[in-house]
């Protein structure tokens, strides 16, 4: 259903809509637009499609690039749920991660966010049980500033004129929120360091540390996971091979190492896009998954850069942090090595998180300011069908960008041998890193591969190999630029930068882009 455009494809005369990139974002919006009758092209530069839901295989194993868990996938009334349905056609399951989703370890204490509100509250209070005021009072901010979200990202979708006018009272309530800082929100409730750290420990999920993030992301985040962790059934490739289908039937196509170098644009009109190697594409409606840096600086014209002063747009954002992953492939299945299904997330002692980021920034010596470690083998019911005695586990943690910057521009697995010892030493922190928590797995592990922000950079075009795209500061959310529709008549914006990072996020973001592109409110076909 993927085709190749090395190879020989077959796809119609015409499309109604060009998508460049096959993330989340862009899955979402050609699905709901191919099912409004539209043709819809997606065409992706990796060999793969799927953007960070990609999967990648070697020496017998296969791991998940950037998924571990989704949250919200809980019950049939559940937006997500609702849109991923509607999107796969009821063909993505999803496998619920049991009572423990994150598991927060600083030094040698251990805190469990587990699974319903009630059940986390009772938690929470337990190991802090002095706060029970401080944590009722966050949760209610929490949940107070998750049902401001939903008219803040409905304005996004208004037309400039609607905007101008009534834009500001619909984002008003959420931007009183995200002008803040999850710190200044935190402190304002507590004291105590120490439950400001616990209450901050998916603070890797955004990528920002308390000090640095916007309480409205660090909010919309918490709350996603209040009803647990789900992982898709079969892997996180299963999103492209069920949505692959439904968008083959419907005249739509996704066309993979399909790299465009430029959007076709004429008298301020999107009308096409040209392909690295020259040939053209001609839409209706062009839209970029790929990212707000690389769609100004990489895709449009640079007249049209100018034009419309985009310069200053992308002044006003950043660039989120880098990470290394190290993808280890293990001798034995999930039971016989007793991998746990939640996820660690492992701090330094006494240190705020914003005070080991900016230690380890000035010196890589230092401990890793975080340490996350996933186990999708655990994770997915159907891996020992596929992969009969073996299991997988993923370590991340921050490296910046710059650390490998000098290799830069060197192709892939051609950089040589101080950026193979570069890595291997961060490879070896994080395994002893993994020995800790779990020392039955020392003497079982066959094969580890670590990716750098070099690797990010290959193989999903982000410019300084990205994380998650925007960093999500309060800054990011006065943008109003970050939306579907942009000032180039016929050409649109998806993805995580217009609306936020993670899947979820993502997905939200191709329903605006459909309803934006067809005028019509796409949520009320899933509701
Ligand atoms: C390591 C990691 C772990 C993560 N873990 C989770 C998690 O557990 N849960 C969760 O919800 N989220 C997670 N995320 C975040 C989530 O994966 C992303 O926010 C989301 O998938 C981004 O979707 P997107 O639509 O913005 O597109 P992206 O996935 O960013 O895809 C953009 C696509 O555009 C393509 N492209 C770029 N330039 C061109 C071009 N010139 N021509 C053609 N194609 C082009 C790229 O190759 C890419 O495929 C994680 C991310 C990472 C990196």
């Amino acid at each position: 259903m993927v085709q190749s455009y090395k190879k020989n494809y077959k796809i119609a005369e015409s499309y109604d809509t060009i998508i460049i990139g096959s993330g989340m974002g862009s899955l979402t919006a050609a699905t709901f637009l191919a099912k409004q009758g539209q043709k819809v092209l997606i065409l992706e530069r990796h060999y793969t499609a799927g953007g960070f839901t990609h999967i990648f295989k070697r020496k017998g194993y296969e791991w998940d690039v950037g998924i571990h868990y989704v949250g919200s996938m809980e019950k049939e009334t559940s937006i997500l749920k609702k849109i991923f349905d509607y999107i796969t056609e009821e063909k993505l399951k999803w496998a619920d991660m049991g009572e423990v989703y994150d598991r927060i370890v600083i030094g040698d204490k251990t805190y469990d966010f587990v699974k319903g509100v009630g059940n986390w509250t009772e938690k929470m209070i337990g190991y802090f049980p002095g706060e029970e005021q401080a944590i009722r009072k966050y949760l209610d901010l929490v949940f107070d500033c998750s049902k401001t979200s939903r008219n803040f990202f409905i304005e996004k979708t208004f037309s400039p004129l609607m905007s101008k006018l009534f834009g500001w009272f619909f984002r008003k309530s959420y931007l009183k929120y995200s002008r803040k800082s999850t710190y200044d929100v935190l402190k304002g409730l507590t004291d105590n360091e120490e439950l400001i750290k616990v209450l901050c420990g998916q603070y890797g999920d955004y990528g920002l540390t308390p000090k640095k993030s916007s309480f409205a992301m660090h909010a919309s985040l918490v709350r996603h996971y209040f009803s647990g962790g789900f992982f898709p059934v079969g892997g996180s490739s299963q999103i492209v091979e069920t949505i692959a289908p439904v968008l083959h039937r419907l005249g739509s196509a996704i066309l993979i190492s399909a790299e465009v170098s430029e959007v076709i644009i004429e008298k301020n009109t999107a009308v096409g896009v040209k392909m690295k190697d020259g040939k053209e594409f001609r839409a209706k409606n062009i839209i970029s998954n790929a990212g707000l840096f690389t769609t100004y600086n990489s895709l449009l014209p640079k007249e049209t850069f100018q034009q419309h002063n985009l310069g200053e747009h992308l002044k006003q954002v950043k660039h989120s942090v880098a990470h290394a992953c190290l993808y280890i492939g293990l001798d034995g299945n999930p039971d016989e090595l007793k991998l746990p299904k939640a996820n660690y997330w492992i701090y330094p002692d006494k240190l705020s998180h914003d005070e080991c980021v900016d230690n380890y920034l000035k010196d890589q010596e230092q401990p890793f300011p975080v340490v996350y470690v996933s186990f999708p083998a655990a994770k997915d019911p159907d891996w020992p069908n596929r992969y009969p005695g073996k299991s997988t586990v993923d370590i991340i943690t921050l490296v910046p960008y710059e650390t490998f910057a000098e290799w830069d521009g060197k192709r892939w697995k051609k950089r040589g041998e101080d950026y193979e010892a570069l890595k291997e030493k961060i490879a070896q922190r994080l395994l002893k890193a993994l020995y800790e928590k779990e020392p039955q797995l020392e003497g079982k592990v066959a094969y580890y591969e670590l990716s750098s922000a070099l690797t990010t950079k290959h193989f999903v075009n982000y410019e300084k190999g990205e994380l998650y795209g925007l960093d999500h500061t309060s800054e990011r959310f006065e943008q109003k630029f970050l939306r579907p529709q942009t000032a180039i008549k016929n050409f649109y914006l998806t993805g995580q930068d217009v609306a936020t990072a993670g899947v979820g996020g993502a997905a939200f973001a191709g329903v605006l882009t459909a309803s934006v592109v067809t005028g019509k409110n796409m949520m009320k076909e899933v509701l």
